[in-house]
């Protein structure tokens, strides 16, 4: 059966890393709206902007355009054995049109990363991406050594393209508050959406991230032998 994943939970929870590590794991895509989008910024097309400017300021892109892209991406093949969706479903509406899109593919597994605010706002302004094709190359311990120390530590820079490693633009102060104002007002619905079906399941997200890893895969494990069972929400 395939593997159909929401990775859920605040921005700085770790999402983009659990998603991306689990999706390598069992070879099918990693899909992230906010890679889709700063790919666009970066590419500089006028959709690209627009996204960008809504980016910068933390606010949300309209739900009709996000859920037209993520709805193109999952019809390609390499979708078609699996996913693993980072960064969306982000309001109810989205999550809607999901259940709609996915009623014949079977049912959708969605893990919770939780993490509490205080851990959120040290680790968001820690996170390096390379500044020539928006590529997530995770973060430094600000208690640890400085973003010079990591760069000269990582002298090839990005791991995707040798770009140079730089601070998220949306990842500084007024701005990371607002995100997390956003995730609490517009995302944070998203779990009583889904806490009833059996298919859901929320892990500690402020441990290490090998036991978080862990977590999350144990976690799919245990809900994808329900999703067996499980009809989907519609049925
Ligand atoms: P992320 O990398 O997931 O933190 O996303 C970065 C930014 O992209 C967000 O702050 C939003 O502005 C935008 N974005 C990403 N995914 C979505 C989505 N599902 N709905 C609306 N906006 C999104």
């Amino acid at each position: 059966m395939a593997l159909n994943v929401i990775v859920l939970g605040p921005p700085g929870a770790g999402n983009g890393t659990q998603a991306e590590r689990f999706a390598r794991l069992r070879r099918i895509p990693k899909i992230s709206t906010g890679d889709i989008l700063r790919e666009a910024a970066h590419e500089g097309t006028e959709f690209g902007l627009r996204a960008k400017a809504i980016m910068d300021r933390g606010e949300l892109v309209g739900d009709e355009v996000i859920v037209g892209i993520v709805r193109e991406r999952l019809e390609r093949p390499d979708a078609l054995g699996g996913f693993v969706l980072d960064g969306f479903p982000r309001t109810v509406a989205q999550a809607v049109a999901l259940d709609a899109i996915m009623d014949p593919r079977g049912p959708l597994i969605v893990i919770e990363i939780a993490v509490g605010e205080a851990e959120l706002v040290r680790r968001l302004g820690s996170r390096l991406i390379c500044a020539d094709c928006g590529h997530n190359a995770g973060s430094f311990d600000k208690a640890g050594p400085g973003i010079a120390d990591k760069v000269q530590t990582e002298p090839s820079g990005c791991a995707r393209c040798g770009g140079p490693l730089v601070l998220r633009a949306d990842d500084s102060g007024a701005v990371v508050l607002e995100r997390l104002k956003v995730y609490h007002k517009q995302t944070e619905p998203l779990v009583e959406y889904y806490r009833s079906r059996p298919t859901f399941c929320s892990i500690d997200g402020a441990q290490p991230p090998d036991r978080v890893a862990a977590d999350l895969a144990a976690a799919i494990e245990v809900a994808s032998s329900e999703a067996g069972a499980y009809r989907g929400p519609s049925r």
